[in-house]
Parts: structure tokens; C-alpha cells; sequence
């Protein structure tokens, strides 16, 4: 694990609101943006004095960067320089970070692009969820196949090869076959990087909240039964090992060295910073770990005074203070959403053997139930662990509690 930071900057602003979207972003007017980007600029501008009023270590250097939101390749060339001229002035950007922008295909003008390359992106997430056009376009996607095909094209024409594609089983209409040739197409782009990802029924999404009121409207009706859900993602994980894109987290698939850095980070716990809505951070302090996120109301985010004392990280959110036992927990949680597991051994030197002992039963108990594999140093989910992986976490943390 190394020291430097992430940093990840939410912009919120998205052109349609897709149906099964839980996340805080919306259709705001365009204008609102010029707004926000100044007012993520006095947030970062602010961040130094407000660590230290936590008493938190603000690594200076930063070597992963992450444009999320929302729909961040929405902004304008202008509002792209002021943003990373005011992550500059914060902070040391290492000459080898990467820096990723999710994009919406068919929504990064070139302008913006430009101004993106000049300030060091090298990394594109394409929010595809299905290569089928009658299936991104029932949930409020606007584009198409051919359009995620140019994108993917024109992002190579300018040099940019980490490109990951993201890809939604579940979706309302989907059918095995549909998937498999969303999962194909992906494959046959050879981009380097691929998640999936279920979809998620919930409350926070009008399509979820339809699922579950039974209802039919967004096409909840035709959303795949879970069992059907589960085995076409039992099936993407095997057609993309076979094509040498291999699973390294629940969701997440690379080709050898081409793992998401900055996803890493909050699975080996390693301190990132978050600015704008709903942005959350992980830093350390001394022995504890702090865990605060920013507003998810927008309205309350702009409210937020950058210039005055302890805005937004200190006041505002509650700030979580983690000691040794919830680091513990969250070291067995997050290692094990990993491939490569959870190593005995660097449990032990971090947390000592009385705690790593307490483990032994229950993961005996998953062993046998075939949900984790153990070798001498390492427990890891099996591809079964990795479906019920909700299931092998609760189990777990009732022996924490
Ligand atoms: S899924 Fe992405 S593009 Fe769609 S509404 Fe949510 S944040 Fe915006």
C-alpha cells in the first residue's frame, strides 16, 4: 500500500435521469455547473485547514484522480482547467497518476476533451450497460451501439488505451442471449478494463421502486427473475477469463496491469479524498480511521461556505471515527470483495492474533459451505462466495459485532 492520496470529485449533472439510477446527480440547468465548479474549487482550496482540524494526515501527493458523478464529461474546457488548476494549487499530482473521467458516450464535446488530455487524463469509464440498443434505451441511455463503438475509437485516435466499459445484467427486456452479446461486444473492443454490475432494486431508483411495488412502468414487468441474473453473471465472469480479462473484485475485470488504481485504493483502504456532492473521504488519524461524506442535496452542497472556519468535512456530515476493531472488520470486508483475497499474515502483524483468531470458526463454516477457499496464508471468496457475497458478510459480522 502506498501513501499518496486519491481523489475523487463528483460532478452530479447528468442530460436524462437513467431509471435504475440510485446515485446523487439529476438534470440541473447547465448554468447551475459554473456554480458548482466554484464552489468545488473553494472546497478544494479549503482542504488543508480542514484535515488539520480533524487532526487528519492529507497526503500531498496524488496519484490516482477520478471524475464521477453524474456525468463529468459534461463539463466545459473552461470549467475542466479551473478544476485541476485548483487541484494543483492543493496538491502534488504525480507525474504517473492516473486520471480517469467517466463519460456518457456521445457527451465529451471536443473542446472538453482537449482541455481533459492537456490536464493529464489518461483513463475513460464508458457508462455503456448494454451494447443492445433497445435495452440502454428503455432505461433512458442516449446512445447507441455504433455511438459507444466511436467513442471507444475516437478516445484511441487521441491515444487514451485504459478504457473500461461498463455493463449493467438485469436490465429490463434482457435475455441470456442479450447479454451474451453485450458481454461479446464488450470482449471483441478489447478494451483492457470491463465491470459488472447487477442491477440494484431499490428505493433510490424509480425503476427499483417500481420493481418493488410490483408495478410495470420503466419496464420493471420484464427485469430477469434473480436466479436468471445471478447465472448470466456467473457466465460473463467465465467468458471474460477465457478472453484474458480477468476478475479481480466482485465487479471488476482486467487485462494483466490494467486494474482500476484508484478503485484499488478503497479496497485496500488507502486514504482518498472526495470533493463535491456527495463525495466521500478516508483518511487517516493516528491510529484511527476517518470516514465522512459531503451532502447529497445539492442545494445544501452550494450553500456550503468554502471560505469560512470548518465547512462541509468537519461540521456538516458526521464524521466517523474508526478504531482498531472497526478497521479490522473492514479489512476482512473489503479484502475479501478482492480476487486475491485476505492474507492471514498481514492481518496478524496489523491487528494482532486474538483478533484474527476469533475468524477462525465462521470461516471454517464458509469453507465448508463453499462460499471461500483458504490456502496457508490467504481466504478468498469462490466464485459462489462472490454471488452470496452479502450473505458470507453477514455471517462474518455477526462473529465481529
Ligand atoms: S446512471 Fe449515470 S448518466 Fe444515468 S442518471 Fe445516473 S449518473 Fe447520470
Amino acid at each position: 500500500m502506498n501513501d499518496c492520496l486519491g481523489v475523487y470529485v463528483s460532478v452530479p449533472f447528468c442530460r436524462a435521469k437513467c431509471t435504475y439510477c440510485n446515485f446523487a446527480s439529476g438534470v440541473f440547468a447547465a448554468e447551475r455547473m459554473d456554480g458548482y465548479v466554484a464552489r468545488l474549487g473553494g472546497e478544494i482550496a479549503s482542504v488543508q485547514p480542514r484535515a488539520q482540524a480533524l487532526r487528519a494526515e492529507l497526503p500531498r501527493t496524488v496519484d490516482t484522480i477520478y471524475l464521477g458523478g453524474g456525468t463529468p464529461s459534461l463539463l466545459a474546457a473552461t470549467q475542466v482547467q479551473s478544476l485541476f488548476g485548483a487541484l494543483r494549487s492543493e496538491f502534488e499530482i504525480a507525474a504517473d497518476a492516473e486520471i480517469t473521467l467517466e463519460c456518457a458516450p456521445g457527451q465529451l464535446e471536443d473542446e472538453t476533451l482537449h482541455a481533459l488530455l492537456r490536464s493529464g487524463m489518461n483513463r475513460v469509464s464508458f457508462g455503456v450497460q448494454s451494447f443492445v440498443d433497445s435495452e440502454s434505451q428503455a432505461v433512458g441511455r442516449l446512445h447507441t451501439r455504433e455511438a459507444c463503438l466511436r467513442e471507444i475509437a475516437r478516445l484511441r485516435s487521441y491515444g487514451t488505451e485504459e478504457i473500461n466499459v461498463d455493463l449493467i445484467v438485469g436490465l429490463p427486456g434482457q435475455t441470456a442471449a442479450s447479454w451474451r452479446e453485450s458481454v461479446e461486444v464488450a470482449i471483441t473492443t478489447g478494451v483492457p478494463h470491463i465491470s459488472l454490475y447487477m442491477l440494484e432494486v431499490d428505493e433510490d431508483s424509480r425503476l427499483g421502486r417500481e420493481v418493488l411495488a410490483a408495478g410495470i412502468r420503466y419496464g420493471a414487468g420484464r427485469v430477469p427473475d434473480e436466479d436468471s441474473i445471478a447465472e448470466w453473471y456467473g457466465a460473463a465472469c467465465e467468458w471474460l477469463e477465457g478472453a484474458g480479462i480477468r476478475q479481480y473484485e466482485i465487479s471488476n475485470f482486467a487485462r494483466e496491469r490494467h486494474r482500476s488504481r484508484h478503485n484499488v485504493k478503497y479496497w485496500d483502504r488507502a486514504p482518498y479524498a472526495g470533493f463535491g456532492l456527495d463525495a466521500a473521504s478516508m483518511l487517516r488519524s493516528g491510529d484511527d480511521v476517518l470516514r465522512f461524506a459531503n451532502p447529497s442535496e445539492l442545494d445544501v452542497y452550494l450553500e456550503g461556505d468554502s471560505g469560512s472556519a470548518l465547512p462541509m468535512l468537519a461540521e456538516r456530515p458526521p464524521v466517523e471515527r474508526i478504531g482498531r476493531e472497526g478497521q479490522f472488520e473492514e479489512a476482512i470486508f473489503l479484502g475479501l470483495r478482492m480476487n486475491d483475497g485476505v492474507s492471514f499474515s498481514a492481518l496478524r502483524r496489523e491487528f494482532g492474533e486474538a483478533l484474527v483468531r476469533g475468524l477462525n470458526d465462521p470461516l471454517d463454516e464458509l469453507c465448508e459451505a463453499g462460499l471461500v477457499e483458504r490456502d496457508a496464508e490467504r481466504r478468498r471468496l469462490t466464485a459462489r462466495g462472490r454471488m452470496a457475497s452479502n450473505e458470507v458478510f453477514s455471517r462474518l459480522l455477526v462473529v465481529s459485532a
